[in-house]
């Protein structure tokens, strides 16, 4: 992917080398944290994933409290993540245009150890990339891009690395077109499982959102498609949890398989389609989640 010198820039919040204080808690608070991370994210999965992971803490009223490095502007992760936010904000503008809507730009946040997600609680690293709909923003320590890296043994992995992103993008997009609040309804019957439709539309956003960055910008390289095939293969069951953590918790399952996750992909790229009968077919009742 040719993504030097685009001129594209998104916004991009560079917290890396801050420190965020921590207090320990736990078992009811854990529970408590839970909760509210549910409450927010509107993805049990994902609640139970940050949950997990966060030591249960008393929020800083003021952060980061540390000095940390200096902020390097010519910092390579910084770069390509300012690109693809603004490949990825190109398009969605487009798209939205059409749909007669405003795209509302989405912040990445780099970050290292862990981060004060603005609404979506403390999160660590070993959560690996994530949304938070109450704060809008992305959050990425890019460390888990060197984990990808060994994952794809030889590859440079750029393309993998803007699908990453552009995942996460794509639940901004579900954010502001209202379908976390549908995914309310399906919880109710459907418990875990249903996170898969908003997992599965966000790969479908990405692919939709990426056909519209190839189509402006034409800068897919040979390989490029085939190394987000690897990369849905490599992330598709959560592997690099699994790899990271020694021991993987089932019920964060919730990303759909790698099959699933390609074929949505594709799907959207092919189309460039975000129509709501494309996005509905995530969320057709007849249809379960582990079925799509
Ligand atoms: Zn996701």
């Amino acid at each position: 992917m040719r993504w030097e010198d685009s001129g594209a820039k998104g916004n991009v919040e560079d917290r890396r080398g801050k420190s965020m204080p921590m207090a320990a808690g736990g078992g009811l608070m854990g529970l408590i944290i839970m909760g509210i991370l549910f409450y927010l994210t509107g993805d049990l999965g994902k609640a139970k994933r940050l949950a997990d992971n966060i030591t249960p803490m008393v929020l800083p009223k003021a952060a980061p409290a540390g000095g940390g490095a200096p902020v390097n502007p010519n910092d390579a992760n910084l770069k390509f993540a300012e690109a693809v936010m603004g490949f990825t904000d190109e398009a969605w503008e487009e798209i939205f245009g059409r749909m007669g809507q405003r795209w509302e730009k989405p912040t990445l946040v780099l970050f290292s150890d862990r981060v004060d997600s603005g609404g979506c609680g403390l999160a660590p690293s070993a959560v690996g990339p994530f949304y938070c709909p109450a704060s809008k923003k992305v959050f990425l320590d890019p460390t888990f891009f060197d984990e990808l890296r060994d994952k794809l043994k030889g590859s440079s992995a750029d393309f993998s690395r803007a699908y990453v992103i552009a995942h996460e993008v794509g639940h901004h997009a579900q954010n502001l077109l209202g379908y976390n609040s549908l995914l309310d309804q399906y919880r109710k019957k459907e418990g875990e499982n249903s996170g898969i439709r908003l997992e599965l539309q966000a790969d479908y956003l990405a692919g939709a959102c990426w056909h519209h960055v190839e189509k402006k910008r034409g800068i897919l390289e040979k390989g490029d498609i085939e190394e987000a095939i690897r990369t849905a293969q490599a992330i598709g069951d959560d592997r690099l949890q699994k790899n990271a953590r020694g021991w993987v918790n089932p019920e964060s399952f919730n990303h759909g398989t790698a099959s699933q996750r390609l074929k949505y992909f594709m799907q959207g790229f092919q189309s460039g389609n975000a129509n709501k009968r494309a996005l509905d077919q995530f969320f057709d009742p007849s249809v379960k989640p582990l079925d799509l």
